[in-house]
């Protein structure tokens, strides 16, 4: 057997995927030879797999070093639910728990020891070690988010530096060094400091393929901007604003309009944070609104957005921020709402910095990240670039790549902008300036007597949007200036000039009006949805019963394809991807159950004949009958004959499908009985709990019965 098929199977046997990431196995291999590992790879790359499957085929403990509780919990509980021996030692634990997991150690009972680096340093722990590696043998030593150890990291953590010393006392031991964060200065950092001997280097693509980026121009309502766009992306997702009291504002209006959202900032006391955290990975709150404070130890892999409501500081926060989404390889969305007066805001915050040198780092960072969201360029050509990685652009999936702005010439519009800004002698800001050119009536135009000026009404034609558009864009290309003195006054160039002359074009991309390409559902996609929609709910009760995350019991990607394959074997279900020996065992009856049901009820429900003509209503519908059509409520006719108000709906519908009139405009709205509509349309005659489930709260089963009962009398027609 060659060691390729035995790694596979040890990866499918394990963790039940099928197939290893890209440099995953390649990895796998050098860890195995015993060598130490530097490791670069993007937040979502898989990482953990790289060390965690070595250390299962290895002879010993695997020691992981992993600088936050949350993070090392999430990781054990999920090897634990893979059926590996994991546990951890960290301060979260009281003497007696700490002894028995030394003790299970050192009886040889476990795979992967995870530690807090302040504990592996400590006094009394570093004995335990020599007692362990004196009896079962330390396989290697992990570092997790090795980043750490360096000061030119964005997490510099002391206890790191100290770690060089396990190295020193356990010589033959490799060492594995990991970390998702991209520069050179901070990998050169971790080989001296840690004191990795000729370790084989891994720099994986920063390019992560499964997630969409795009940027929309914040509008004036930018809250109702995001209230769209969360209700229209499923699944789990991060807002990121600037300040806590923008996230603290932002969720409120959308628990108030029913979006499950939750704060996070570092204003809330330690408890509250955590106990969010919490209700954010097992599916309680499906948003987490956020300010940068959340991120770092979230190792939730199925976030299906990440939303920047306000400009991010540069693009490695962004690349890191984003790159929280779609950990699990499944598709995912980026969000940046750009705004000019954000960048103004921002601009002001940096002049408040007392050290220039700092200024100028930051405002060369604001400048590219203003760029990234200007741009017309491939999204990720821009951020993969940055960090000194060649792509080609084109990359498919992006906004502009995918919906090119048309690229428009404005140059008869940019020399009325600029030769507006030279009448009112160079004095004014952008909004005046608007102002003057579409011909607006205020104070200011009044007393400047600008009404009076050539350029007075000239542009009536655009939009302010339009002209702020492309006095931004002016801006942009280097064609105007701005005083920074905070009142940000317009001044002309040797450029702007040169298009007043008619010596130099003006070109601009014009955004297009969103096309939404998300969530664009066929028939049968849309029954295998509904079908994944009840094996999320399947594995969401058991989750709570364990009190663990969802994403622990089986990750989206599996139950999608359980939704779609509708395994009906064991040996069928155990060929998906993300169905390990262990798991399979544990739940597989569970969820194939509920998938032979769902199999069921649609096989029933087509199969289901219509009524023949023949049908006749019988005494009590008739009677039903008679009383509705007399114009009593619902309520009034279930009074009258003493049955439940169900019954008499459910009367209502066999009349209609014995063929006999019923209007039920006064029972369902029109809007909602065209959406129902719709739905049967679609999706065919298939179980009214489906239907349900795919309409949502505000459908009644009631509601759903009477449109179907009418759709039934039309398809027999
Ligand atoms: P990182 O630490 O690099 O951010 P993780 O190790 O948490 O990433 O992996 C991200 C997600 O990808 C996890 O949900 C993990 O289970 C999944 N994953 C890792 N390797 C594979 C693979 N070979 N096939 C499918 N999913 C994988
Ligand atoms: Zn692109």
């Amino acid at each position: 057997m060659s060691e390729f098929s035995h790694l596979e199977k040890a990866l499918k046997y394990y963790f039940g995927y099928d197939k290893f990431r890209p440099g995953q196995q390649e990895i796998i291999e050098n860890a195995l030879s015993n060598r130490d590992l530097l490791i670069v790879m993007p937040t979502g790359g898989g990482k953990s797999l790289c060390f965690q499957l070595p250390a299962i085929l290895k002879k010993g403990v695997t020691v992981v070093v992993s600088p936050l509780i949350a993070l090392m919990q999430d990781q054990v509980e999920a090897l634990q639910k893979n059926g590996i021996a994991a546990t951890f030692l960290n301060s979260s634990l009281n003497f007696y728990q700490m002894r028995s997991r030394e003790q299970y150690t050192l009886a040889g009972k476990v795979k992967l020891l995870y530690v807090a680096p302040e504990r592996l340093l400590s006094e009394k722990f570093l004995p335990f070690l020599d007692l362990v590696h004196h009896q079962v043998g330390i396989s290697a030593v992990v570092i997790d988010e090795a980043h750490c150890v360096s000061e030119w990291g964005h997490d510099f953590r002391p206890e790191y530096r100290q770690l060089i010393l396990l190295r020193k006392r356990y010589p033959g031991v490799p060492v594995w060094a990991f970390t998702a964060t991209a520069t050179a200065r901070v990998r050169i950092d971790i080989i001296q400091q840690l004191g990795l001997k000729e370790p084989s280097i891994h720099i994986a693509s920063f390019n992560r393929q499964n997630l969409y980026y795009e940027v929309q121009v914040k509008q004036k309502n930018a809250y109702i901007q995001l209230l769209k766009l969360i209700r229209e992306t499923e699944g789990s997702g991060i807002v990121y604003c600037l300040t806590r009291k923008r996230v603290d504002e932002i969720t409120l209006k959308l628990q108030h309009d029913r979006v499950s959202a939750l704060p996070y900032h570092a204003g809330l006391t330690d408890e509250e944070r955590s106990q969010n955290q919490t209700r954010f990975l097992r599916d309680d709150a499906r948003v987490m609104v956020a300010t940068i404070a959340f991120g770092m130890g979230i190792n939730k892999p199925d976030v299906r957005f990440v939303i920047h409501f306000d400009i991010p500081r540069n693009i490695e926060s962004y690349y890191q921020e984003s790159g929280r989404a779609g950990r699990d390889g499944e598709a995912s969305r980026c969000t940046l709402f750009y705004s000019y007066g954000d960048v103004k805001t921002i601009e002001y915050l940096i002049n408040q910095k007392s050290d220039p040198q700092e200024q100028l780092i930051a405002k060369h960072q604001l400048r590219q990240m203003i760029d990234y969201a200007e741009a017309t360029d491939c999204r990720r050509k821009i951020q993969i670039g940055y960090f000194g990685e060649y792509f080609p652009g084109n990359c498919g999936n992006c906004d502009n790549c995918l919906y090119p702005k048309p690229v428009q010439d404005f140059t008869v519009e940019a020399m009325k902008f600029l030769s507006c800004v030279a009448r009112c002698q160079q004095k004014f800001g952008m909004n005046h300036i608007i102002d003057v050119l579409r011909g607006a009536k205020t104070e200011k135009i009044t007393q400047y007597k600008h009404d009076q000026l050539s350029t007075y009404g000239i542009g009536k034609d655009r939009s302010v949007e339009e002209w702020r558009l492309l006095g931004r864009c002016l801006l942009h290309q280097g064609l105007l200036e701005q005083t920074s003195d905070g009142y940000a006054v317009l001044k002309l160039n040797s450029l702007s000039w040169e298009v007043m002359r008619r010596q130099r074009q003006v070109f601009i991309a014009v955004p297009v009006a969103e096309k939404m390409s998300w969530n664009q559902n066929t028939s049968k996609a849309m029954e295998a949805q509904m079908l994944f929609q009840r094996l999320r709910s399947l594995r969401k009760k058991i989750a709570d019963e364990q009190s663990v995350p969802p994403y622990v019991i089986f990750a989206d990607s599996t139950l999608r394809l359980m939704a779609q394959v509708k395994p009906q074997t064991k040996q069928e279900l155990e060929k998906l991807s993300g169905i390990g020996s262990h798991k399979l065992a544990l739940y597989g009856e569970q969820f194939l159950a509920e998938i032979r049901n769902s199999c069921q009820e649609s096989s029933v429900s087509q199969q289901q004949q219509p009524f023949s003509a023949a049908d006749a209503p019988s005494t009590t519908e008739l009677q039903t009958l008679q009383l509705y059509q007399q114009g009593l409520s619902i309520a009034e006719i279930a009074k009258k004959r003493r049955l439940s108000p169900t019954r008499i709906v459910r009367h209502l519908c066999d009349l209609m499908e014995k063929n006999q009139s019923i209007d039920i405009n006064p029972l369902v709205s029109s809007p909602k009985q065209q959406k129902i509509w719709q739905v049967f349309d679609v999706l065919g005659d298939i179980s009214l709990a489906v239907i349900k489930e795919y309409l949502g709260e505000d459908y009644s089963f009631d509601e759903i019965r009477l449109v179907r009962g009418k759709w039934r009398q039309q398809k027999r027609k």
